[in-house]
């Protein structure tokens, strides 16, 4: 699974990799910005989610989605995980993906108030920044002229399908890294968009949910390296073992070794 997290150029200085454990619940790395509970990540369980908006017309008062994905990865699996958000009191648009180390994925488009279920079976799937559910396209807005998110949407599939059956870390990293139909490409450099702000692909994390490992990178995915993050030592540990070992930390700790995930190779 993986996820390019585009957003205004000025959020870029502000992308984080927190690495977390709480006592009783699986570890966890998360994509980030300051102030946010948790977006992109995956588990030591092997549950991953991703997280992209989505513009319907019923936003409403509910949870917000960085604490549904933050809640997501305490699941134990991705059924657990789609429960999370298909019976969330939700408040607007995002298309959730979640998947676990078992293969299965599912992705999960939500609006204000209702929310559509396709059960991923094809070897590659790609989600932009539309809504395709059938249930759900009476609550959407328009596509945005000015917006990219169809070509991203035709560019990645294709460059997925190509590689199916031989898609490994690499792969996607070249996908993230994609520059074709420059501006309106997978790897944006800041793309202008209606409202006078310029849209910029701030960070990427692409996880290995069998292997346990997040590949992270911090800005452009053309220009930075991607870091390694392994939670790896904690699945052949009974749950019990590591929630009695969590004990030793406080909550919200990052890396054993009190580093943060993005600090070491000062690249990312
Ligand atoms: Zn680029």
């Amino acid at each position: 699974m993986g996820q390019t997290w585009d957003m205004f150029a000025e959020a870029e200085k502000t992308v984080i990799g927190m690495r977390i454990r709480i006592d009783d619940e699986p570890e966890l790395v998360t994509l980030a910005y300051p102030g946010c509970v948790g977006m992109m990540g995956m588990n030591s369980l092997g549950v991953g989610v991703t997280g992209n908006n989505l513009r319907p017309t019923d936003a409403q008062p509910g949870v917000p989605w960085t604490f549904l994905c933050r809640k997501v990865l305490t699941s134990e699996n991705a059924e657990d995980a789609a429960r999370v958000l298909t019976e969330a009191p939700l408040c607007s648009g995002h298309n959730f993906i979640v998947g676990d180390a078992k293969g299965v994925g599912i992705d999960i488009e939500t609006t204000g108030a209702r929310c559509g279920r396709f059960d991923i079976s094809e070897p590659t799937f790609v989600h932009t920044n539309h809504i395709t559910h059938p249930s759900l396209l009476s609550l959407a807005e328009p596509i945005d002229p000015m917006g990219c998110t169809v070509e991203r949407g035709c560019r990645l599939d294709s460059l997925l399908r190509s590689e199916r059956g031989n898609i490994d870390v690499s792969s996607v990293q070249r996908a993230f890294r994609d520059h074709e139909g420059k501006p309106r490409s997978v790897c944006s450099h800041d793309y202008p968009v209606a409202s006078g702000n310029r849209i910029r692909t701030c960070g990427a994390l692409i996880m290995n949910l069998t292997q346990r490992k997040a590949h992270m990178v911090k800005g452009l995915p053309c220009q930075g390296e991607f870091e390694e993050i392994s939670l790896a030592s904690i699945v052949t540990e009974k749950r019990s073992a590591w929630s009695n070992e969590a004990t030793t930390y406080r909550n919200h700790r990052y890396a054993r070794d009190g580093r943060h995930p993005c600090e070491g190779s000062g690249k990312t």
